[in-house]
């Protein structure tokens, strides 16, 4: 008996000490692991969230509201559904006079122009008036039908980059004709993603992503490991098809799964062909990783328009943009650079 219950405590004691054993082996995994803190607000329409690495809590907490004031503050710029925005008051004097803008305008409307010249007008800010005949939300999407084909094709003639007027030394932009109206959405995220970076960085934060909605920016020293980034199934919202290796770098989505409607068995979603006002239908997604928010963002979608041929060649045309085209049969290609840093995960 005495023996029996000898064997029992060694027994015991033998469980015990593995299960020790395996607290301090998990307390080390985890110590090793540097704790991610999430922050997350309602901007742009979509949820931002940033992801800082290490640090603080009171530091970090300080430096991801700061990064959200001053997305808040470029919003307020830069979107056209605010009556006091930049690219308000550029519309209403459309036709009529230059809106004196800020700087930070100024310069969203440059990077935009550089790739409509790049995409040979794919990529168009001047699709606004499109706004007056398309609306697109996530709900709601069984009530909606598309605008008559001649309706679209009367606003394509106020669809021209070339008819937008910046003069640098006044600040100012104009837009040539009444009508003519600017949407930023293509690029705005991008360039706002971008300046939270700059603002996270001033406080101190070596590591970290800004995510607002397709558009995000990885940053880390150089000695850290890269983040790997999912690239979500464009026919799936479960299912990723891969994921990329990212480092110090801007990479963003556009797709034609985020906010669409389908009537008749055709899908209508929220990038436009300049050239018809019509949905561009050669892709289903793309994704741009680039050195440049801005870039990474504007080229995405133009790069949706242009298709996978011509927007494969355009992506290969510029140094600093690597990519991965899915197009509308759902057939993937990847630019020459981005071999090798995509991890497709099994079909
Ligand atoms: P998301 O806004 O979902 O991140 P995108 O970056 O592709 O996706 O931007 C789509 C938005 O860009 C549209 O909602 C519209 O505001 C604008 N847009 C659509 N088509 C074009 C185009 N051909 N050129 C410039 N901007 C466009
Ligand atoms: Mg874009």
């Amino acid at each position: 008996m005495a023996n029996h219950t000898k064997g029992r405590i060694k027994k015991l004691a033998g469980i015990a000490a593995t299960i020790f054993v395996f607290i301090i082996i998990a307390l080390a995994v985890y110590n090793k692991r540097p704790s991610e803190t999430k922050y997350t607000r309602l901007l742009m329409g979509t949820v931002v969230e940033i992801t800082l690495v290490g640090g603080d809590e009171t530091g970090l907490t300080s430096a991801a509201d700061a990064a959200f004031d001053e997305m808040q503050r470029l919003e307020h710029l830069l979107s056209r559904y605010r009556d006091d925005s930049d690219v308000a008051r550029i519309n209403r004097a459309a036709g009529k006079e230059a809106a004196v803008v800020s700087k930070e305008t100024m310069d969203v409307i440059e990077a935009s122009l550089k790739v409509s010249q790049y995409s040979h007008g794919a990529f168009d800010i001047t699709m606004g008036v499109l706004g007056n005949l398309w609306h697109f939300t996530a709900d709601d999407r069984g009530a909606m039908t598309p605008p008559p084909q001649q309706e679209a094709a009367k606003l394509l003639p106020l669809i021209d980059y070339h008819r937008i007027i910046i003069d640098k030394k006044n600040s100012t932009v104009k837009l040539a004709r009444p009508g003519m109206k600017i949407d930023l959405g293509g690029i705005a995220k991008g360039y706002i993603v971008g300046r939270a970076v700059d603002v996270l960085k001033r406080h101190g934060i070596k590591k970290g992503i800004v995510h607002a909605g397709g558009d995000m920016v990885v940053f880390q020293e150089p000695d850290d490991e890269p983040w790997l980034i999912g690239i979500q199934d464009p026919r799936n919202k479960d299912r990723l098809i891969g994921t990329i290796k990212a480092y110090n770098t801007a990479i963003s989505t556009s797709g034609d799964y985020e906010r669409f409607f389908i009537k008749d068995g055709v899908r209508y979603h929220h990038i436009m062909d300049p050239s018809t006002g019509f949905p561009a239908n050669k892709c289903r997604g793309v994704t741009i990783v680039a050195k440049d928010s801005t870039m990474a963002d504007a080229l995405s979608t133009a790069i949706f328009v242009l298709g996978p041929d011509d927007g494969m060649k355009l992506i290969e045309k510029l140094p600093d943009a690597q990519g991965l085209i899915i197009d509308a049969n759902g057939r993937i290609t990847v630019s020459a650079g981005l071999k090798g840093k995509v991890i497709f995960l099994k079909q």
